[in-house]
């Protein structure tokens, strides 16, 4: 049978708008004292814009944006969503993409026509090697420090534009940050974004601890060197990538928006999508089974 607490809990908990898939990470709740977020589409909305774009002196920016648009044709990342929308916004006509391969975490490759191009993040553009113009290197330094992602396009390891992608804040992060902290608890980021895009949106929220430039595969391992060091730790997810660091986790919390992926990896799932709601989950575990024992 189910002890009348856990019973009651887990009432409370959906009257919170907490979906409690497993009643151990409820209970495990009250002893945490790190609550790690994923930042796109956890911490900010994942709706992500083309706010600027700079080519090289080869390529017109319009071309520039077209290509990219194609090569990301068959990617559900959502920075590829932003470039396929701000095409079709231009008018542009995206051209069919063969031999489409992506790279979680890096970025995509594809062929257009006779081109071989790529499309990706810093980590792609050092990994492929890649030479940028000091203009296209300048852009993408000034795009991270106002909080936008720069995504380049490549063509045979030369770089034929960058672009500034831009994610909002949800309006609750804040408050959810300052919830927790209020709890005692310590707040962190872990995301595959670059360093400087994660820094600017951890000042924005006030979170202390920032793992920056973090690859899929690597995400759970981050979790578990902060449990070598002791720590009780949550790690509030949505992406597919967020997975295995929502299981590894001793609370997993899933955005109820994201991912189904996500979503079965999760012990809570945040039924509003709103982050506040991970404080609610900590109150509410202290409550029902007391804190520490
Ligand atoms: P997050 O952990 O923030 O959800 P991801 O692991 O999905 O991020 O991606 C990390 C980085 O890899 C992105 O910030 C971007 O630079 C690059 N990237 C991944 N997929 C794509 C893509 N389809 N197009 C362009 N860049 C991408
Ligand atoms: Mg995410």
């Amino acid at each position: 049978a189910i002890p009348l607490v856990v019973a009651i809990s887990t009432t409370l908990a959906a009257r919170n708008g907490l979906l409690v898939r497993d009643r151990r990470g409820l209970e495990e709740a009250r002893n945490l004292d790190i609550v790690v977020f994923d930042k796109t589409g956890t911490l900010t909305l994942g709706e992500h814009r083309v706010v600027e774009t700079v080519a090289a002196e080869s390529i017109r920016p319009d071309e520039a944006l077209r290509l990219a648009a194609a090569v990301e044709r068959d990617s559900e990342h959502p920075i590829a969503q932003a470039l396929l929308r701000s095409a079709e916004a231009c008018g542009l006509d995206v051209p069919k993409a063969e031999r489409f391969e992506s790279m979680p975490g890096r970025g995509v490759r594809a062929q257009i026509g006779a081109r071989a191009l790529l499309v990706g993040g810093p980590a792609l553009l050092e990994r492929e090697g890649i030479d940028a113009a000091p203009m296209l290197r300048e852009a993408a330094e000034r795009f991270g420090a106002a909080g936008s992602a720069a995504i380049w396009l490549a063509e045979k390891g030369v770089a034929l534009a960058v672009f500034a992608v831009a994610d909002a804040i949800r309006p609750e992060s804040r408050d959810a940050v300052a919830r927790l902290q209020e709890a005692g608890v310590e707040v962190a980021m872990l995301t595959g974004d670059s360093q400087p895009v994660a820094d600017h949106v951890a000042r924005e929220l006030g979170i202390g601890k920032v793992f920056a430039q973090v690859l899929p595969e690597e995400k759970a391992e981050r979790i578990k060197a902060l449990q070598a060091e002791g720590r009780r730790v949550a790690m509030v997810g949505d992406g597919v990538n967020d997975a295995p660091a929502l299981a590894t986790a001793d609370v997993g919390v899933a955005i109820g928006a994201g991912t189904d992926v996500a979503v079965e990896a999760g012990d809570v799932v945040l039924v509003r999508s709103d982050p506040r709601d991970v404080a609610r989950i900590i109150a509410l575990s202290r409550a029902s089974y007391g804190k520490m024992l």
